[in-house]
C-alpha cells in the first residue's frame, strides 16, 4: 500500500482530491497539515483524544445484533454499530473533538463550521463550548427553517448561527460561506464537517472518524471469532462510511458497500436525488476533484433528499477512488425505501434512526434474505433519528 500512502500524502487519492483554492487559502490548508501530522504523531495527542472519546462522547459505541429483523427477513445476520448513541446523537461529534484539540494546539479561539442538516453544526457548538471557544456555523436559510430543533440546540450551546441566503439555501451554499468566512478570517479555525473539501481535509476526517471502523471490527472478532461479509454505510459526503471502511480495506473478504440517497428516483434525472457516484461525473467542487453531479452549464446541480445530511452534490474524493479501483461498491435507496426501513427499525428492533442512516439499512433489508444464515452484515447507525420525527410522523401517517 506503499504507492497508496504516497497519493494520500500529497492530498490525493488517485486522480481524486487536491486542493483548487486561492493561494491565501493554500498555505492556511499547508499549515494545517503540518499540525495534524505532527498530533497524530505524538503519544500525548492520541491520549488526549482517547479519553475524551471514551469520558465525553461514551465511546466504544455498542455493537448490537438486530435478532428479530434478521429472523423477518430469513437469511443473514443484522449488526448494528451504533453511533446513535454518542454524546450529540451521531458520528459527527468524532471528528469534531478530533479537529477541536487541532485548533487547540494551533492556539485558535474561535470555530468556523458548515452544516446541513444541523447535526455537525451541533457537534461543533458542543466541542466550542467545552473547550472556551466562539463559535460561528454557516447554515442555509432553507436548512435553518427545516432543523429549528437542531438551530435552537446550536443557540443554547452558545453558538451564532448564520443563514446563508444564497442560491438553494442548503448545504452547498453554506460551505461557500465557510469557506469565504475562513479566507477573511484566518485567525479561526474551520471545523469541516465531513471527508469532502480541499486537501488535507478528507484525510483529517477520516482519520478521525476511523474509530468507527477499527472499534467494529475488534468488537465483531472479539464476539464471533470472524469478520463481516459485508459492511454498509450510508454516504452523504462520505465521512461515517470511509470511518467504517477505513478498517477493512485490506480485507478482500469484506465487501463495502456505500449507500447514496436516489430521492424520488435516479429516473427523474436532476434535482430530484443526490446520489453523486451512482450518476455524476468527475468535476471540482469546493476545491477538490471528485464526483459531481452536474447541471447543463458545469455548475453544482440541485440535489434533494428526504435525509437532510445527505444532500451535497459532491462526494468525498477517497469514494471516488475507491469506487473507480472497485475496492467499494455504491448503490443508492430511494426516499420511500429509506422511510420504510426507518419504520421496520422503530417496531422491530425499538431503536429509532437518523434518515440518513435508514438509507444504509433500507439496502440491508433488500440484501439480507438473499444471504446465507451464518453470514455476517455489518451497518453503520450513523445517527438517532429524533432530528427527523417532524419529517416522518406525516408520511408515515401518523
Ligand atoms: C451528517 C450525517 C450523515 C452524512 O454525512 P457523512 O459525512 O456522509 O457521514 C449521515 N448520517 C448522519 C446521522 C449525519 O448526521
Amino acid at each position: 500500500m506503499s504507492g497508496k500512502k504516497e497519493q494520500v500524502e500529497h492530498g490525493y487519492f488517485g486522480a481524486y482530491g487536491g486542493k483548487f483554492v486561492p493561494d491565501a487559502l493554500a498555505s492556511l490548508l499547508e499549515g494545517l497539515g503540518q499540525v495534524f501530522t505532527g498530533a497524530i504523531a505524538e503519544d500525548s495527542f492520541r491520549e488526549e483524544l482517547q479519553e475524551l472519546l471514551k469520558d465525553y462522547v461514551g465511546r466504544p459505541s455498542a455493537l448490537t445484533e438486530c435478532r428479530n429483523l434478521s429472523e423477518e427477513c430469513g437469511g443473514g445476520r443484522l449488526f448494528l454499530k451504533r453511533e446513535d448513541l454518542n454524546h450529540t446523537g451521531a458520528h459527527k461529534i468524532n471528528n469534531a473533538l478530533g479537529q477541536a484539540l487541532l485548533a487547540k494546539r494551533m492556539g485558535k479561539k474561535r470555530l468556523i463550521a458548515e452544516t446541513g442538516a444541523g447535526m455537525h453544526g451541533t457537534a461543533t457548538a458542543t466541542v466550542a463550548a467545552l473547550m472556551g471557544m466562539e463559535c460561528v456555523v454557516y447554515m442555509g436559510a432553507v436548512d435553518v427553517a427545516r432543523q429549528a430543533p437542531n438551530v435552537a440546540r446550536m443557540r443554547v450551546l452558545g453558538a451564532r448561527v448564520v443563514a446563508v441566503h444564497d442560491g438553494q439555501g442548503t448545504l452547498k451554499e453554506a460551505v461557500d460561506a465557510a469557506l469565504q468566512a475562513f479566507i477573511q478570517d484566518p485567525e479561526a479555525f474551520y471545523l469541516l464537517g465531513s471527508a469532502v473539501g480541499p486537501a488535507p481535509y478528507p484525510e483529517i476526517v477520516r482519520y478521525f472518524q476511523s474509530v468507527i471502523g477499527s472499534e467494529a471490527r475488534a468488537e465483531i472478532l472479539r464476539r464471533e471469532g470472524r469478520l463481516p461479509d459485508e459492511v454498509v454505510a450510508c454516504v452523504g459526503g462520505g465521512s461515517n462510511a470511509i470511518g467504517l471502511f477505513s478498517a477493512f480495506m485490506d480485507d478482500p473478504g469484506v465487501v463495502m458497500t456505500g449507500v447514496e440517497p436516489a430521492g424520488k428516483g435516479l429516473q427523474f434525472g436532476l434535482g430530484a436525488h443526490a446520489a453523486t457516484l451512482s450518476a455524476g461525473a468527475p468535476g471540482i467542487i469546493h476545491g477538490f476533484r471528485t464526483y459531481v453531479l452536474s447541471d447543463a452549464d458545469g455548475n453544482p446541480a440541485p440535489v434533494h433528499s428526504v435525509a437532510p445530511g445527505l444532500d451535497y452534490p459532491g462526494v468525498g474524493p477517497e469514494h471516488a477512488y475507491l469506487k473507480d479501483i472497485g475496492r467499494a461498491q455504491y448503490v443508492s435507496v430511494t426516499d420511500a425505501e429509506a422511510l420504510a426501513a426507518f419504520s421496520r427499525l422503530c417496531r422491530k428492533e425499538g431503536i429509532i434512526p437518523a434518515l440518513e442512516s435508514a438509507h444504509a439499512l433500507a439496502y440491508a433489508l433488500k440484501v439480507l434474505p438473499e444471504m446465507k444464515k451464518d453470514q455476517i452484515l455489518l451497518v453503520n447507525l450513523s445517527g438517532r433519528g429524533d432530528k427527523d420525527l417532524e419529517t416522518v410522523l406525516p408520511m408515515l401517517g401518523l
